[in-house]
């Protein structure tokens, strides 16, 4: 979608020049019906190399990428700890008036079964409108889309304030140490940025129309707290009241029984407004009792919250879910000891000591040591502010190219943008548009398949555009 006023351009690489001289006054857009063509093309192109992680053969799309960009002139490095699982980093050059923004798409994808897809999860098959393969949603979508970025920014000879790098990462899914720790440790300098845009949000159609856009602003931190609980070893026939695994039952039933204290941040609050306003009636009550400075109402709200849509119980605390419990190898032995692992989702700002104490306090038990096993890995990252130059452009984009309300949102899982964050870069999720009653059929994110509408990813590469070079464009 194109804003009335836009000037209506034919190939942008034959009009680079006046580009050049119309841009500072006028936005200028690409002709979006010959970039849809090319969008696909790199979009099909990458769904059909096998990034499958594990073992993750990266390579193969971060060579890909590489030779785009340099056929378009665009300078970019190879970088790699594991050479079959390379990143790629690149940029267009601003006048450096101000410090440069980021995009960047993960290259690998979750594995697949193939016998539980209809199309091959490889062919990046085009059917009724949708596109079908691995990695449709995630995240060969962001990463076309921010490749598209750079290569219109390129072409059209745009004139930028700002640098604009690009990062096509691999190992998000689970193995970071060689995506985005190996970059943010070796090569800081390359992409160190202002603003970085990333998977994470994404735009929700219910009914085939546009409901809201979410745009993820910070990301919960994780963390593991483990439960040790000791006794005395003895015979099964003589019971003991120190027996450690009745012990740590009841530890772990005081864990699971225990909501950690409601605690809001600017996101959060905005979050639960916004969604309040969009909601019918009945629902939208609980998210702004949920905002209550009544206890007992916001109370009766996280109720409701916690059995029907947990995730945002999760989302107004740090929350702790025991996992994995261990202990006893035989039924006739009382094992001296048990230990239970609980998954810990710190909110951003949570102090990670003080927590650790609470949760002794609600283990209450002096058999059961209660530890973080291993030391804090990840700072809090920076939260960033909704008043800032970044969500202002990115809410109006979404606003030109969804017409749509933009709710900012806390994400309760971990993604790639947490490294860059606590080295300070403000980070945003982003993503397409997906129908909200696609999931439930089995075709999201890491689902049994997975498929894009062909129309949403190239409305996203102008959302990806529009963010772009409203924050870069010289003025
Ligand atoms: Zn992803």
């Amino acid at each position: 979608m194109r804003r009335a006023s836009t000037p209506v351009l034919g190939c942008a690489v034959a009009l680079a020049g006046w580009l050049a001289v119309a841009a500072a006054q006028a936005p200028t857009s690409p002709d979006w019906r010959a970039v849809e063509d090319e969008t696909m093309r790199h979009y099909q192109a990458l769904l059909r190399l096998d990034t499958s992680n594990p073992p993750g053969h990266e390579q193969l799309a971060a060579d890909y990428v590489k030779a785009v960009l340099d056929r378009e002139g665009i300078p970019a490095q190879i970088v790699a700890s594991d050479p079959s699982r390379s990143n790629v980093i690149a940029r267009v050059k601003g006048n450096g008036r101000k410090r440069p923004v980021l995009i960047m798409g993960h290259t690998d994808v979750v594995t697949v079964d193939p016998a539980k897809w209809t199309f091959p999860p490889f062919g990046a098959a085009r059917d009724g409108g949708y596109v079908y393969g691995r990695g449709t949603v995630d995240d060969k979508d962001n990463l076309t889309a921010a490749l598209m970025t750079m290569i219109l920014l390129k072409r059209g000879n745009v004139p930028l304030d700002r640098d604009v790098i690009f990062v096509a990462e691999a190992g998000e899914e689970g193995s970071t140490s060689v995506g985005i720790d190996f970059i943010v440790k070796q090569h800081f300098p390359d992409v160190e940025a202002e603003y970085c845009l990333a998977e994470g949000g994404g735009v929700t159609r219910k009914g085939g129309k546009v409901a809201y856009a979410t745009i993820q602003t910070l990301e919960k931190v994780p963390r593991r707290i483990e439960l040790v609980a000791g006794g005395v070893a003895g015979h099964g026939s003589v019971p003991l009241k120190t027996n450690p695994i009745v012990h740590l039952a009841g530890a772990v039933a005081r864990i699971g029984d225990w909501r950690p204290p409601i605690r809001l941040n600017e996101t959060t609050a905005a979050y639960f407004t916004r969604l309040a306003d969009i909601s019918p009636p009945d629902v939208a009550q609980h998210y702004r009792d949920v905002l209550s400075t009544d206890p007992a109402v916001q109370r009766a709200a996280d109720d409701w919250l916690f059995e029907h849509e947990p995730r945002h119980s999760s989302m107004l605390r740090t929350s702790a879910s025991p996992n994995i419990m261990t202990g006893g190898y035989r039924f006739n032995v009382i094992p001296s000891q048990a230990t239970a692992t609980v998954d810990v989702r710190l909110l951003p700002d949570e102090n990670q000591d003080a927590f650790l104490e609470q949760v002794k306090t609600i283990v209450n038990d002096p058999s059961v040591t209660v530890r973080y096993p291993s030391a804090a890995t990840r700072k809090p990252g920076l939260e960033v502010r909704l008043d800032s130059e970044a969500f202002k452009a990115i809410e109006a984009a979404v606003t030109r190219v969804y017409d749509t309300v933009t709710i900012p949102a806390m994400g309760t899982g971990a993604t790639d943008m947490a490294q860059l964050r606590e080295r300070g870069v403000q980070c945003f999720g982003i993503g397409p548009a997906t129908d909200i009653e696609d999931g439930p059929k089995g075709f999201g994110a890491h689902s049994d398949q997975e498929r894009l509408l062909e129309s949403e990813l190239h409305r996203f590469v102008r959302f990806n555009w529009e963010i772009v070079t409203s924050l870069a464009r010289a003025r």
